[in-house]
């Protein structure tokens, strides 16, 4: 069976390492706030290059405990793609923020720091660029806008983790490292994905890092001493423990996904109603997802064809959130952003993972060919 992703295999690979990590906590019993989740927030930070990770539950949350950590309040605007995942939006809305859509740049997918400084009115608190598909958006220019109009910045990186994004200078920082706060995810399909749910985020701001800190423990500042409204958002010790072991192989694992979306760009090379993921100038790619252009309206009818014949291809995003229920009372009736009004009509996902193999890569490739042929 040919799937998105291929997590048993990956975890065939590292059983033994895994397996004994998680042993480790259950016999050892310190099941939340044991010492692999210190461990594992020591590593990221290394590996990430920033001061402070904090582990939390999930991505949203951490995308909710950055907007709480950060005093926005209701009215506040806050600049968020319309083509993204609903979490991003989700949690503007659940604090009574008030989201303002922007457009994505129609070849890379990520939103740009002209698209978000059009939107910019007196009410502008924050910015929230997602870097969409596995690559950073062109963060510094978007930083520039952020200085200017005195706005946060916070990064969704819940798909970019282990990318590296070029400063102007030519030094490089770690996707999600540029803004005041990054988030990710690791969600089991994530880059970086964890056998359960989990989450963190990270900054360079001590004081952000204290407030944050104590947001996802009950407004904490000591115990039973609450300062500030807060959530419940940990990350458990035996998710922490697994992800400590596949952070060490997070850089094998996003040149693995190259390998196989570089295949797929030649592959489809010359068929003329595709156009293969364009790379950002500014970011290298880990490849969360490979999603294809698909023209001539025959996006719909490839997807079929191919999960016709047992090849999995998904819609990643089918809507753009203003015209998802939830979110439509966000916006004036008629409102539409033209790149992602396209993209949720063009875009398609192909199977991409650590574990591809040249054969199963060849039958998805074959299937591809194969509807282009035959049409
Ligand atoms: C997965 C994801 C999230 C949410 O992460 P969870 O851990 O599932 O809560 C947020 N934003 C984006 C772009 C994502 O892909």
């Amino acid at each position: 069976m040919i799937q998105m992703v291929d997590l048993k295999g990956q975890y065939e690979k590292i059983k033994e390492e895994i397996d004994a990590a998680v042993l480790d906590v259950v016999s050892s019993t310190a099941f939340i706030n044991g010492p692999s989740v210190k461990q594992f927030q020591a590593n990221l930070e290394h590996y990430l290059g920033v001061k402070h990770v904090i582990p939390c539950a999930n991505g949203t949350d951490a995308l909710q405990v950055s907007l709480m950590a950060l005093g926005l309040e209701p009215g506040d605007e806050v600049l968020v793609p319309a083509f993204t995942y609903v979490a991003t939006m989700e949690v503007i809305a659940l604090l009574g923020l008030n989201p303002v859509m922007v457009d994505v740049d129609e070849s890379t997918f990520n939103t740009t720091a002209d698209i978000v400084e059009a939107a910019i009115t007196p009410n502008t608190r924050a910015i929230v660029p997602v870097h969409l598909f596995g690559q950073s958006c062109d963060m510094e220019p978007i930083m520039e806008v952020a200085r200017k109009h005195r706005l946060f910045v916070i990064e969704d990186n819940a798909q970019a983790i282990g990318a590296d994004y070029t400063m102007p200078d030519g030094s490089t920082k770690k996707a999600g490292t540029v803004g005041n706060v990054g988030c990710t995810s690791f969600f089991p399909a994530k880059n970086l994905g964890c056998y359960g749910d989990g989450g963190a985020i990270f900054t360079d701001d001590d004081e952000l890092a204290a407030r944050l800190r104590m947001v996802v423990n009950h407004g904490q500042s000591e115990q039973y001493y609450h300062d500030v409204v807060g959530v419940n958002s940990r990350l458990d010790s035996i998710q922490a423990a697994v992800l400590d072991v596949k952070l060490k192989y997070l850089d094998q694992y996003a040149a693995a996904r190259n390998r196989v979306a570089e295949t797929y760009d030649e592959a489809f090379e010359n068929i003329e109603e595709i156009t293969t993921p364009v790379r950002e100038r500014t970011s290298t790619h880990v490849f969360h997802q490979y999603t294809l252009k698909v023209g001539g309206e025959q996006r719909d009818a490839l997807k079929a064809f191919l999960n016709g014949k047992g090849i999995p291809a998904n819609i990643y995003y089918p809507l753009p959130l203003y015209d998802q229920k939830a979110y439509s009372k966000y916006v004036d009736s008629g409102f539409t952003l033209p790149a992602t009004e396209r993209l949720c009509r063009q875009v398609l996902s192909l199977p991409i993972h650590t574990e591809m193999t040249d054969e199963i890569q060849a039958v998805i490739i074959d299937g591809v060919n194969e509807y282009f042929a035959v049409r």
